[in-house]
């Protein structure tokens, strides 16, 4: 029996419960949503003496930021070459080295707080599905070096088994700077640290409205309203009705996750024998990763809808199909669990960090979001507390998508294109 829980949960330390603390009346700023974003925000406010409360309308971390696959990557979703396209080689080094600084900060906030996470910089591979995808590399690792000074590797399809136990790519490409992270673990150890700093966390205590009052904002909670002087929203792709604005800018996607049972170790060293973080080079892109004892934690776009039950349940045979294609060896392999989540999009894939109609907001870190929200939470923090410095995600157009009020109704149209450049590509 398969058992639809993220398998993180299973393996990290359980919170103290937080549903029923009495909600304060007012508070200096009030944090919608209790991910990387929100938490981190709320640490770094509480560490300045700013009385802040989190609102979260499940339990805490229960977004993304415990299902996702523990990948604490350099860069953005959009590769080098896209990116300085769109925003110029200057806003690109910028929004590059942006991403890297967010690596040391999720470390060096993991080494501060004593977080037992995992983390552990092994390093990163991209997998090209196609000889045409291990050509872009080389042309990406010219570009990488010249423009950003960021050095990879690459291996061709001859050299590849030193990094990945199968020939089922046409090379690879090797990054040694990113991490990987048990993420369940990492989004609870934030907590903590954010409680230890002074925040004060609530759950199962969804934001329903936030309104404009003489005194700055009122939020309403089916617990009662809450009074602050300033509201960040950190709800990325589980953005509901409370912020409707931020709603028509944003894409949730599903993406969905399988792991196995543990492998015996000399299988796992096989197929990733320096432990890496893999992803591949399709649009509709396979990623995986062992877990700490030797789980094959695999996920994909299985289906481009937002996730629920049914999508979980039906993605699981096409993630183990996908995984036998690479790895053929663990056809007999059972899978012990299965879980999904929403990762959440721009229309040019690029985050945001910024303020509308008066409420602060980051978001839509397009799969790169284990450092990347860490960090820019705490941007946010020092935006609301008025020490923000220079960040390359802000200032950037960010208007509604058309025809577009939250529900995308698009997404079966833009999965069959994806796949068709998958083809052709
Ligand atoms: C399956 C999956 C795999 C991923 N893999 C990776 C990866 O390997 N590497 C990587 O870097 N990134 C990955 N990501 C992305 C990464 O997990 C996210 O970018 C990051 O966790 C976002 O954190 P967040 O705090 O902004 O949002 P979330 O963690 O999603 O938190 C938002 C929270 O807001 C709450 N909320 C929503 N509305 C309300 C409301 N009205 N009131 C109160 N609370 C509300 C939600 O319940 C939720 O808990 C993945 C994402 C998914 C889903």
């Amino acid at each position: 029996m398969i058992k639809e829980i993220p398998f993180w949960w299973a393996t990290a330390p359980e919170l103290p419960g937080y549903a029923d603390k009495p909600l304060p009346q007012r508070a200096d700023v009030v944090v919608i949503g209790s991910g990387y974003t929100g938490l981190s925000a709320a640490r770094s406010l509480a560490q300045r003496g700013v009385n802040v409360v989190v609102l979260e309308k499940e339990t805490i971390g229960w977004g993304a930021s415990s299902r996702n696959g523990g990948q604490v990557l350099t860069g953005l979703a959009v590769g080098p070459e896209a990116l300085i396209k769109q925003v110029g080689v200057g806003r690109a080094r910028e929004m590059h080295a942006a991403s890297l600084r967010g690596l040391d900060f999720i470390e060096e906030l993991i080494r501060a707080e004593q977080i037992d996470c995992d983390f552990q910089r092994v390093g990163h591979i991209e997998a090209a599905c196609k000889p045409a995808h291990f050509a872009h590399f080389q042309h990406a690792q010219e570009l990488l070096a010249r423009e950003f000074n960021h050095p990879i590797r690459l291996l061709d399809r001859s050299q590849q088994r030193d990094e990945l136990g199968t020939n089922y790519y046409h090379g690879v490409l090797i990054d040694e700077r990113s991490a990987g992270v048990q993420p369940a673990k990492y989004v609870r150890g934030l907590a903590r640290a954010a409680e230890r700093a002074g925040a004060q966390l609530h759950e199962k205590t969804p934001a329903l409205a936030i309104e404009r009052s003489a005194a700055g904002w009122r939020v309403f909670t089916p617990r009662g309203p809450i009074g602050a002087n300033e509201v960040l929203i950190a709800t990325n792709g589980y953005t509901d009705a409370a912020a409707p604005a931020l709603r028509k800018r944003i894409i949730p996607v599903g993406s969905y996750l399988i792991a196995t049972e543990p492998l015996p170790a000399e299988v796992a060293a096989k197929i990733l024998p320096r432990r890496r973080m893999v992803y591949d080079s399709k649009n509709f892109l396979a990623y995986f990763r062992l877990s700490s004892d030797n789980r094959l934690v695999f996920g994909g776009r299985a289906e481009y809808k937002v996730s629920s039950p049914q999508t979980t349940r039906r993605s699981v045979s096409i993630l183990r199909r996908g995984m036998i294609e690479i790895f053929p060896e663990l056809a007999n392999t059972p899978i012990e669990y299965s879980w999904s989540g929403n990762v959440c999009f721009t229309f040019d894939r690029l985050p945001r960090i910024g303020r509308m109609n008066g409420l602060h907001y980051a978001l839509a870190y397009a799969g790169h979001g284990v450092s990347l929200a860490t960090y820019l939470g705490a941007q946010a923090a020092d935006f609301i507390s008025g020490t923000g410095g220079q960040t390359p995600f802000a200032d950037r157009p960010f208007d509604p998508i058309p025809l577009y009020n939250g529900t995308p109704w698009f997404m079966p149209l833009g999965a069959l294109w994806y796949k068709l450049l998958d083809v052709v590509g």
